[in-house]
């Protein structure tokens, strides 16, 4: 952070925006304003550079054959690693949290290299595509409630020794290897699986990306009656049988 002005990067709309991840933008936009910040928001198209004085950078999710173009052009480009070097904060959500893992199969049913931020590796599902509403208690060293989100996804992705689980699914998948958990962190390079888009439906999770830029435990709190509404209405939908 430099003064009192937070730069906001949302990486490679043209590719990775299928599932109104603008919305992830503009929620960590919004709120950083209604905090007094002054926020420079970059969205950066597959054909610009990556710039690497970013506090927080956005990537959302895409199809398969996007989600390589992405991953063959963050690696050429080497800006988001550098950004990490720097303190950066990323936050991804499916397509995004596979590009930011170790490896993932692409399109051509490959093993496509990702940036290896987080310490997950993506292989394709053999069973039927994770679809469908998800409520995740999140890991308690995050401090957060419980979230709700989208899922939409045939990768399946294992966590390596050094990745913390970001979630525990109650309803859904999530990484869906068994075992209940659901995205990934290493430091602060966070992914999830869960759309929605998230940052909207979880706002909290903004803030913590907020407050991981700004260096601080609180922010001024905001009225969030809204998004309460929201989360209580989706939570009772996810609870209903399929
Ligand atoms: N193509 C990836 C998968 O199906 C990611 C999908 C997504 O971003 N929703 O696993």
């Amino acid at each position: 952070m430099s003064d009192n002005s937070l730069r906001l990067v949302w990486i490679y709309p043209d590719l990775l925006s299928t599932y109104g991840d603008q919305g992830n933008a503009l929620v960590v936009e919004r709120r950083a304003r209604q905090r007094g910040l002054d926020v420079a928001r970059l969205d950066v198209r597959s054909d610009q550079p990556i710039p690497t004085s970013g506090d927080i950078y956005l990537i959302g999710g895409g199809e398969d054959r996007p989600q390589r173009l992405a991953a063959e052009r963050l690696r050429r480009d080497g800006g988001l690693y550098r950004a990490v070097e720097n303190g950066a904060i990323v936050f991804s959500v499916c397509a995004g949290y596979q590009i930011l893992g170790h490896e993932f199969v692409n399109d051509l049913g490959q093993r496509e290299p990702g940036l290896g931020l987080i310490d997950v590796v993506s292989v394709r599902g053999e069973g039927e595509r994770c679809v469908g509403d998800v409520l995740a208690d999140v890991d308690p060293q995050l401090g957060l409630p419980q979230l709700t989100g989208f899922e939409n996804h045939q990768g399946v992705t294992h966590l390596g020794p050094t990745a913390r689980a970001f979630a525990q699914v109650k309803i859904g998948k999530g990484n869906g290897t068994g075992d209940g958990t659901e995205g990934a962190y290493n430091g602060t390079v966070f992914g999830t699986y869960m759309h929605g888009p998230v940052l909207a439906r979880n706002p909290q999770i903004a803030d913590l990306l907020l407050k991981l830029a700004l260096d601080v435990n609180a922010l001024p709190p905001i009225d969030d009656r809204w998004y309460e509404a929201l989360r209580n209405e989706r939570i009772a939908a996810a609870q209903q049988p399929a």
